[in-house]
């Protein structure tokens, strides 16, 4: 047996420069070419437990695939990773992977892990402009009909396999268009819109029927679904935002992350005046909150033409949320960060806001995430000045389909509590996954619950 050469570093992906990036939207991460793919493939050693493989929540053969784009395969490294996972343009541009697959790459105990979410996105690209790999599509006519409520990672998952596996199946979405967070939420510089179009299109393909506008729980009820339908699946997110309570957050100029991200990508409020949907645009910006929300905010306001952008986040860096990858992108972009650093009031002139009034603070015992809880030190404040403030400290559940469907059990916070195998809720035939049921997680989090939802929705259709 010939023993394979270790490669140790990566092969490095090109990337936007930050002083042309931080004034266009688009994307900054450029991706591999053919050839840079290639070295990038043969590092990967083929190991036959693939630890890489339980580190990702859809199971994707990744030694699989990766072997394909040595052998000059895209188009078959991509119905490999299809055979798990229907969104590899997605994935590959923002899964976390340093925390899940490439955290459990073998290469990565010396050297530098497989880029694996780079080569899904390679492979995903390469598909999309040689053309589409195919999904047995066998819908049948004798098969019983799916509902799946929302078009965010979880719905688009379910309704995927359920495709695959011949059920018919139709995606109410309350939105005018399909995505959820993919496309109201994460901006283009990271998720350009056409590679969620193009994966909401693969899955038309594969015999996914879709409603836009239509809200369930006003449109029509779950209980009104159910009777044309005989299963359904809830993956309606949570997107209600969180404010933080202190005074001056009514002032003009302070927004939540998911108003101010959804002006800005989904109603062209970045565009104005061509588009008659607003958002405040340059002067002094503040973003509240260290995840990717934040981030994406920050960086967002700053394309817009911020002067100066400050992320204010409570704790230190090593416990802020957001992916490593976009911390340092901000960073390079020239955006402030002032950790350990929480806003107790927000001042104001004539209605508009003006500045945050700040309180520093220290690292305490570890609270129940297990990061260190953040406790205020007295006396110390800091002011900074803002015409723009944003709140990105997280979201609630979206509380209008609970409402009016009232055998449907709720946790505590308001959402919904499931069996964690299956995703079914109290109600026979519904299940539910994604951000309704964790609160904010990942977009391959809410794919994995859809998976497995789907999975126990055929046994129940099939009796
Ligand atoms: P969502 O994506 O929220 O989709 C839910 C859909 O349901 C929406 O389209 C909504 O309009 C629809 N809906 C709601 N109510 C109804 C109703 N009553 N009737 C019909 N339709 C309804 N995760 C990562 O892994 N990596 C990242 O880099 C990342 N960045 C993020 C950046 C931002 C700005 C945000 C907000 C989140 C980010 N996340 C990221 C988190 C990730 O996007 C979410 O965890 C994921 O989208 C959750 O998927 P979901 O399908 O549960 O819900
Ligand atoms: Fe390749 Fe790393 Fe997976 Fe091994 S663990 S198969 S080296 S990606």
């Amino acid at each position: 047996m010939v023993k394979k050469e270790i490669i140790p570093n990566v092969v490095h992906v090109r990337r936007q420069k930050p002083e042309e990036r931080k004034h266009n939207f688009n994307e900054v991460a450029l991706g591999y070419d053919a050839d840079e793919a290639f070295k990038e493939a043969s590092r990967c050693l083929g190991c036959k437990k693939a630890p890489c493989v339980k580190g990702c929540p859809v199971g994707i053969d990744i030694p699989g695939f990766i072997a394909k784009i040595v052998e000059g395969d895209p188009l078959g490294a991509a119905g490999k990773i299809k055979e798990s996972n229907f969104l590899p343009g997605i994935c590959g541009r923002v899964c976390p992977q340093e925390n899940q697959c490439e955290k459990e790459c073998v290469m990565g105990k010396k050297h530098d892990p497989i880029s694996i979410g780079k080569l899904e996105r390679f492979v995903a690209d390469v598909e999309s402009e040689e053309g589409s790999s195919r999904v047995e599509n066998g819908t049948g006519r004798d098969k019983p009909a799916a509902a799946v409520i929302g078009s965010g990672p979880a719905g688009l998952t379910t309704a995927g396999e359920l495709a695959r596996n011949g059920y018919p199946v139709t995606v109410f979405e309350a939105l005018h268009v399909a995505g959820g967070v993919l496309t109201y939420g994460i901006p283009e510089f990271r998720l350009p819109q056409w590679v969620v179009d193009r994966e909401v299109e693969f899955l038309k393909s594969a015999g996914v029927e879709f409603v836009l506008d239509f809200v369930v729980g006003k449109t029509a009820t779950l209980d009104e679904l159910l009777r044309e339908y005989k299963s359904a699946f809830i993956g309606i997110g949570a997107g209600t935002p969180m404010f933080m309570g202190i005074p001056g957050e009514n002032l003009n100029g302070v927004y939540s992350a998911n108003e101010f991200l959804t002006r800005a990508n989904l109603m062209s409020g970045r565009t104005f005046p061509e588009y008659d949907t607003p958002v405040k645009r340059g002067g002094k910006v503040i973003v509240v909150g260290g995840g990717n929300v934040a981030m994406d905010s920050a960086r967002t306001a700053l394309r817009m033409g911020a002067l100066e952008v400050n992320i204010v986040y409570r704790r230190s860096r090593v416990e802020m949320p957001a992916r490593i990858e976009e911390i340092e992108n901000g960073e390079e972009e020239g955006i402030n960060f002032f950790i350990l650093t929480n806003p107790v009031e927000i001042l104001g002139e004539n209605g508009e806001c003006t500045a945050a009034v700040c309180q520093k603070m220290e690292l305490g015992e570890p609270d129940d995430s297990g990061r260190r809880r953040p406790v205020p030190i007295d006396g110390e404040f800091v002011t900074l000045e803002a015409n723009t403030v944003i709140m990105a400290i997280g979201t609630n559940a979206n509380p209008l389909l609970p409402s009016t469907t009232p055998d449907l059990k709720l946790n505590r916070w308001g959402y919904i509590d499931v069996d964690p195998e299956t995703g079914l809720t109290s109600i026979p035939g519904v299940y539910a996954g994604g951000d309704i049921v964790t609160g904010s997680a990942t977009v391959i989090e809410a794919m994995g619950a859809g998976k497995a939802a789907a999975a126990a929705m055929i046994k129940h259709m099939d009796g």
